[in-house]
């Protein structure tokens, strides 16, 4: 719905062109949370415009990666890269399905190319996920659920958190969300023992201590079934 949206224009870190972007009102109503925290809103997906696309070079990534100095070493990699390709992806103000999977794609492509934080990559494989979730397309949800359950553990063995407001304990959590709703209960139970059992969790993130043990119990009502 295009009232929820409305167009910017910004300058592209790669090309140094003046490119178009679709930001969304942060007054959208939520109608639903998942367990692994994927929310659903009235009428609206704003998953569909997480990553910006540079309509001239083909550059993507999210709004924090456009707006935050990018290292010169990473500019010089993606400037060989773009520069001298002719990568099309046509601006667009009303986000399909698809054309959002090409923007998540082509940001999980960079983040590969230069290495990046697994962290970032986890968001980005997820929330396809999301996406694709809403569009009820199950098998490439699962695809990108398992990817965003790996990028999460691979985050959790190498990076420092907190990550932004983004806990190790908070990632231990949507590990074991995703595993639970891919059906693969042993791996969901055993992420959360890890909270259940740890006592610094229950003392000082309560909240993530309580969806925990909610997840646990919902686990154990299931197996009596
Ligand atoms: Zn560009």
């Amino acid at each position: 719905m295009v009232g929820n949206t409305f167009v910017v224009e910004k300058t592209c870190p790669i090309c140094e062109k003046t490119m178009r972007v679709v930001k969304t009102r942060s007054r959208i109503m939520v109608v639903s949370r998942d367990e692994d925290a994927c929310t659903h809103y009235a009428n609206f997906n704003p998953y569909l415009y997480t990553v910006w696309v540079c309509e001239h070079c083909g550059f993507a990534a999210d709004e924090a990666t456009f707006t935050t100095k990018i290292p010169d070493r990473h500019l010089g990699i993606l400037r060989n890269i773009l520069l001298t390709r002719c990568i099309r992806v046509p601006f667009v103000e009303e986000r399909t399905v698809g054309n959002a999977a090409t923007a998540f794609r082509l940001a999980l492509k960079f983040q590969e190319i230069l290495k990046g934080k697994a962290s970032k990559s986890a968001k980005y494989a997820h929330q396809l996920a999301w996406v694709y979730r809403e569009a009820g397309d199950t098998v490439q949800e699962a695809e990108f659920m398992n990817k965003a359950a790996e990028f999460y553990e691979a985050a959790l063995a190498k990076e420092h958190f907190p990550i932004g407001e983004l806990t190790d304990n908070a990632v231990i959590y949507l590990i074991a969300a995703i595993y639970y709703r891919l059906g693969e209960k042993q791996k969901a139970t055993s992420y959360l023992s890890r909270l259940i059992s740890d006592k610094s969790v229950r003392e000082r993130e309560r909240r993530i201590f309580d969806k925990a043990r909610d997840l646990w119990g919902e686990i154990r009502a299931e197996r009596k079934k």
